[in-house]
Order: structure tokens, then C-alpha cells, then sequence
């Protein structure tokens, strides 16, 4: 039996692992539960589930959960309470599950007690991708991708040498704005930008599908868990999300990982691995899926890929800049303080502003994360919001 820890359990992936989870009832235990603030769920989760702690980042949510919990599940509180769970809790796999710069802490803790990571959490490797492969090397831990794309090329490297490998193929579906032109981008609204074609998400993921940000952190990931350089790396667009992503090898041959846009088989297979077993996942049917089509993305109209490849050349403490200017970028969108077109705008401001430090260690990185946000907290912009 292993105990999973899911941090960031009221999510869309902590939720579809849950689901998971709950097919093999004789493999797994889940042993704790977090989430930000949505405690109604949570409470659901400690029913099914009967997790011996849970945490509650936000303290007022917290305060709505005291006395509800059972007298056997423990409730621990903030940032706190989960550095303190990562770094003591009895459990076996920790499963990243939590959106943004904050997943960082934790994982580290997980690491330093040579744990299995399910990784869905990519800002923790976009931020800090070398102190925390190195790490991993250090304490034996191992990281399993969560992410779509990086289990399926995580899925196709298995059997073969890394030194064989040409390049990785990551595809994107292009998010909601794929076929509208540069322009429309200055009056996209928050409902239009959060309408995603094929995957159901958090809010944050989606965002940063329609401006593409997502690949750009994909690709960054990608680069730091495949150990692979930027030219080995190429992304390609491909609507219908059917292929997840692609390994090509030194004889030319390409290896691609198929199967309908669903969160759950790469949650399984990070749980399970190496093992495969038996799924009751939705199969595809090959006669339906008629057509698969390929296309170079336009970094022109998708400036925050193009940000995203600058940032992982010039490494350093640049990809946790533009990933802290990203993530309040974001935030004011959805908040519709800005507008759409304005994400690149100020992610290139702060990229400027703050100044790069080529080898940071984790203190440097947790004060740059800082400074960056609040830097673009208080930026201005002279545009008309509508
Ligand atoms: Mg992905």
C-alpha cells in the first residue's frame, strides 16, 4: 500500500487524481490533503478519502474547517503547514498537484526525503529547474511528469538512451486564440480567454494556454527533467490534442504518445510507474479521429513563448522573473485590471527591470520570485480597460 500526499487536492488534477485513486482502493492511501482556500470540497475529500491531516493554506478558510474535521485528521494551516508536512508527514508519493511559485518550498522537502514526486506543479522546475535537479541527484529522489507532455515523452524514452535522442516534439493545441489574429488580442476578454478547446483546467493553466505562456513553462520544464538544450527542443502545434508530445531519435525515427486529452492517464501513470494497469479511461476510437494536423506556432503573435525561449537562453534567475511576472500578470487579467495584450507587455517590463543573476541559490531565487511580484503588482500601464 502507498501513501500519497496530494498537495493542492481541490485543483482540477489534485481532483482527477483523487479519482484515480479511488480505482484501487488496495494500492494507494491517501494520507493528506491541501488546498488554498476551498474548504467545502476539501471536507467532501476528508470524507471519502479519511486523510490523516489536511492543510488549509488561506488562515480564514482555515478557521471555517476547525471543528468539522474528524478527531483523527489533523489541520495544519499556511506555508507553514506545508513545509512541515512535507518534511515529516509518513507518506511514500508526493503529488504536486498545486498551481504556481508556491509548490516550490514543499517539493524541495519531498526531495530532501528521497520521495517519488508526481510533478504537475512546472513553475517548481521553471524557477529553480537546476537546484532541483540536482537535488533530486543528491537525495536519489525521482520525479515522475504529471504534465501531459512530459509523460508522454517521459513515456516514449522508456527503453531507449537519452544520448540517442535528436530532439522532443512538446505540441500544443493553440489554446482558444489560435486562429484569431494579433489584434484581437487587445479587446480578448477574461470569458473568451478561458474557453479552452480541448482541456478542462484551473483557471490560471488556461490562461496561460490562450497566450501560449504554457508551452513557454513546457519547454523550460522540459528542458530541466530531460536534461536537453533549447535547440533540442521544438514545440508544434496540434489543434486537436491527440499526439501529447514527441521524442525524434538520431536515426530519424519519432515516437509519439497518443490518447484522448485526459488528465487522469498521465496522473496514473506517474502514480504507477513503472507499472502500467488497467484503466476504465474513455479509449479512441482511431476511425473518428480523422485528421491530425501540424503547424509551426507564430512566437510574432504569441510573444509569451517567445519570452519564455529568451528566458531559458539566458538562464539564471530569468525564467523566475518572467514565471512571478506571468503569475501576477495573470492574476490582473482574470481580475480585468489589464488586458489580455498587456500579459507580455509586463512580463518583458519586469524582465528588464530586475536584472538577471546567473547562478542563484534557493534563497535568491525565493527573493526574486518576491521582488518580481511586487514589482509588477505596482506597475502601471497607460491603457484604457475595458
Ligand atoms: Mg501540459
Amino acid at each position: 500500500m502507498k501513501k500519497v500526499f496530494i498537495l493542492g487536492s481541490t485543483g482540477s488534477i489534485g481532483v482527477n487524481t483523487l479519482n484515480v485513486i479511488s480505482n484501487f482502493p488496495e494500492r494507494f492511501e491517501v494520507i493528506g490533503v491541501s488546498s488554498n482556500s476551498n474548504t467545502e470540497l476539501l471536507l467532501k475529500q476528508v470524507k471519502e478519502f479519511k486523510p490523516k491531516f489536511v492543510i488549509v493554506n488561506d488562515k480564514n478558510a482555515a478557521e471555517n474547517i476547525k471543528g468539522l474535521l474528524p478527531a483523527d485528521c489533523k489541520l495544519l494551516t499556511g506555508k507553514n503547514g506545508l513545509l512541515d508536512a512535507a518534511s515529516t508527514a509518513d507518506y511514500d508519493i508526493f503529488v504536486g498537484a498545486m498551481v504556481g511559485f508556491a509548490g516550490l518550498g514543499p517539493t524541495i522537502e519531498a526531495i530532501k526525503r528521497s520521495k517519488r514526486i508526481a510533478l504537475a506543479n512546472k513553475e517548481t522546475l521553471v524557477v529553480a529547474g537546476e537546484i532541483v535537479t540536482g537535488l533530486c541527484k543528491k537525495y536519489n529522489a525521482e520525479i515522475i511528469p504529471v504534465d501531459s507532455e512530459h509523460s508522454a515523452i517521459y513515456q516514449c524514452l522508456v527503453g531507449e538512451n537519452i544520448y540517442e535522442v535528436e530532439k522532443l516534439i512538446i505540441t500544443a493545441s493553440g489554446g482558444p486564440f489560435l486562429n484569431k489574429d494579433k489584434s484581437f488580442f487587445e479587446n480578448a476578454t477574461v470569458d473568451e480567454a478561458l474557453n479552452h478547446p480541448n482541456w478542462k483546467m484551473g483557471n490560471k493553466v488556461t490562461i496561460d494556454s490562450a497566450t501560449m505562456m504554457n508551452k513557454g513553462l513546457e519547454v523550460i520544464e522540459a528542458h530541466w527533467l530531460f536534461g536537453l538544450p533549447t535547440e533540442k527542443i521544438d514545440v508544434v502545434i496540434h489543434p486537436q490534442s491527440i499526439i501529447h508530445s514527441m521524442v525524434q531519435f538520431i536515426d530519424g525515427s519519432i515516437k509519439a504518445q497518443m490518447g484522448l486529452p485526459d488528465m487522469k492517464l498521465p496522473i496514473q501513470y506517474a502514480l504507477t510507474y513503472p507499472e502500467r494497469l488497467i484503466s476504465n479511461f474513455e479509449r479512441m476510437n482511431m476511425p473518428v479521429v480523422t485528421t491530425l494536423n501540424f503547424y509551426e506556432p507564430d512566437l510574432n503573435k504569441f510573444e509569451c513563448l517567445k519570452l519564455a525561449f529568451d528566458a531559458l537562453e539566458t538562464g539564471g534567475t530569468a525564467p523566475c522573473v518572467m514565471n512571478a511576472a506571468n503569475e501576477i500578470a495573470v492574476q490582473k487579467f482574470l481580475d480585468r485590471k489589464i488586458k489580455f495584450s498587456s500579459i507580455p507587455v509586463l512580463i518583458e517590463k519586469a524582465l528588464v527591470e530586475m536584472g538577471n543573476h546567473q547562478s542563484p541559490d534557493i534563497d535568491t531565487i525565493f527573493d526574486c520570485d518576491k521582488r518580481t511580484r511586487k514589482f509588477v503588482q505596482n506597475l502601471t500601464l497607460k491603457e484604457n480597460i475595458t
